[in-house]
């Protein structure tokens, strides 16, 4: 399917901006620093050669340092050279240790891997993922059926998806448990556990300190403010405790899951870690709060990055 119009112009104008150095130049002229988001590397978001291609481009023109390096200068109110960039990947895949360690190894660049411990323990997916996966195994009539039977409107996963995000853990994790009783015979395929498979402890603990640092990302990705205090607290104080004791090394940084957050939340993650990560798309500066830290959404082309360091909405 060819791209609309409007897409097409807008990537000939990234292209454009990029080759003229019109983007690292708009970057620059903008000042402040940048914590970039990915996830998955060689899965559907983003695979290793446009990754490269990014990484190198910021070697040619940014200072990757450390999240908590860049969380220091902004609290000194230092710097703010406009080019300090810090690389972050939320989630702990499996691919980030068999194929991001090595190569940001490669570019001597550090990273922040924001990861879920209690999926670790019990070999699960985030539960996003999971769903999405299970529920395509359903036939369309069946679906029907069970949708039926669970008092839902319709079966579209995007919409059900969106209203377990809505919904008080306890039932949401009900919610879950039905799904994954409906599809006990699920097996994913080789693809899907290249793409959505987290990292082992063995592999968490093998990756060098020198270049990785840890940070949680909550236990088990749970939507934090569906939840009563005391769980919401072993979420976030629980996980933090959990990956220290399990990997013998210091865990300061916390990422939002899904960037969703409230009062009490924020209230216990300043508790516990020394500067936290959202989702909201803008660079970081010398007044942000450093458990509310801004990022920007990494992208797939070189250009695109370039483009969204000073546009991050794009
Ligand atoms: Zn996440």
């Amino acid at each position: 399917m060819s791209l609309p119009l409007k897409a097409r112009l807008g990537r000939i104008i990234h292209a454009l901006s990029y080759a003229g150095g019109i983007s690292t130049r708009m970057t620059r002229r903008q000042g402040g620093m940048r914590i970039l988001m990915y996830h998955n590397i060689d899965g559907a978001e983003l695979s290793a050669k446009p990754f490269r291609a990014g990484l190198s481009y910021l070697r040619r023109n940014f200072s990757v340092i450390p999240l908590g390096e860049l969380v220091r200068k902004q609290e000194q109110g230092k710097s703010v050279a406009g080019n300090e960039v810090a690389l972050t990947f939320d989630d702990g895949y499996r691919n980030l240790a068999t194929v991001v360690a090595p190569i940001l190894q490669e570019y001597k660049m550090p990273a922040t891997f924001f990861v879920c411990p209690g999926l670790i323990e019990n070999r699960q997916w985030i539960w996003t993922q999971d769903l999405r996966e299970r529920l395509a195994i359903i036939s369309p009539v069946q679906l029907d059926q069970f949708a039926a039977e669970q008092g839902w409107p319709d079966w579209d996963v995007e919409r059900l998806i969106l209203r377990m995000r809505k919904m008080p853990q306890q039932e949401r994790l009900a919610q879950c448990e039905r799904i994954r009783e409906r599809t006990k015979h699920f097996a994913p395929s080789r693809n899907s556990r290249n793409e959505f498979d987290l990292m082992t402890w063995e592999e968490l603990s093998g990756l060098d300190p020198k270049w990785i640092t840890i940070g949680s990302h909550s236990a088990t990705h749970p939507i934090l403010s569906s939840m009563p205090l005391g769980e919401m607290a072993q979420e976030i104080a629980g996980s933090r405790e959990m990956l220290e004791r399990r990997l013998g090394r210091p865990v300061e940084s916390f990422c939002y899951p899904n960037g969703e957050y409230n009062e009490a939340v924020t209230e216990i993650v300043r508790r516990n870690y020394t500067a936290a990560v959202t989702t909201e798309w803008r660079a970081v500066g010398l007044k942000d709060d450093a458990h509310l830290l801004p990022r920007i959404s990494a992208a797939g082309t070189p250009s695109l990055l370039a483009w969204r360091m000073f546009r991050p909405s794009a």
